[in-house]
């Protein structure tokens, strides 16, 4: 089975639309790892395609601040007027089916769907000596994670050491691809689709295919223009507007 693992697309459908072109005839299945809203100028276009596409979607942060589920009081400011913008966009369908779903961890056939981390779905999981606390809670030696909007991940070999998955410079379209070896645990990241943060403003996304054991990421350059020009006339902050080109 090749699982199609998006994660943090933040209402930005150009995006979306760029990771499904480039991954199409590549997957089985969609998992998404939550944070569909928030931020871009699409909430109800991309909770509509997420809705007919993914097999299972966990929730975000923004996912719930969204969805009226937390208050968005912890969000900084930008964040927070990007929740209370979505908050009036969606429609009462979309904003019932934010509300409903489900926290991770998540397991799906035999690896583990998280949003943070397997301890807290809220919690950051960014540098190396984060990983161990989270290999050490999680309960499958192969976690999907997203939230830090990070391409890559760690890994924790059998002598102990956590290391990072380097996922820099990628070409369009053209993977990198990392070996699910017996004995080792992962902590995967796919990145953003959306708002991606590791400095490349390209879409990012990963293809497992778990007969082969091979996660692929993969980096995608979408219409940026099309998305910021949506995000001005939405009358969205314009720091969100131009991070998007930053990749930060
Ligand atoms: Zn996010």
């Amino acid at each position: 089975m090749r699982y199609l693992i998006l994660s943090d697309i933040h209402s930005n459908l150009e995006a979306l639309e760029k990771c499904m072109a480039m991954a199409s005839g590549h997957y089985d299945q969609v998992l998404c790892l939550g944070d569909l809203v928030g931020y871009g100028p699409d909430p109800n276009a991309v909770v509509d395609a997420l809705r007919g596409l993914a097999s299972v979607t966990i929730r975000g942060n923004h996912d719930k601040a969204c969805a009226g589920i937390t208050d968005a009081e912890d969000f900084n400011p930008l964040a927070r007027a990007g929740t209370l913008w979505t908050r009036q966009q969606l429609t009462a369908a979309n904003l019932a089916w934010l509300q409903d779903l489900p926290p991770g961890p998540c397991e799906v056939a035999g690896f583990e769907l998280v949003h943070g981390s397997p301890r807290d779905e809220d919690e950051y999981l960014v540098e190396s000596h984060d990983a161990p606390p989270a290999f050490e809670e999680a309960t499958s030696a192969l976690v999907f994670f997203g939230h830090t909007h990070l391409q890559g991940g760690f890994v924790w070999s059998p002598d102990g050491n956590a290391q990072p998955i380097p996922c820099y410079g990628l070409a369009n379209g053209s993977p990198l691809t990392v070996h699910i070896d017996e004995g080792s645990r992962y902590l995967i990241n796919p990145g953003s689709v959306g708002q991606p943060r590791d400095r490349d403003w390209r879409a990012a996304f990963a293809i497992f295919d778990s007969d082969q054991r091979l996660v692929e990421y993969y980096r995608a350059s979408y219409n940026l223009l099309t998305t910021q020009d949506k995000m001005r006339r939405a009358g969205l902050p314009e720091p969100l507007i131009t991070r998007l080109q930053f990749g930060r």
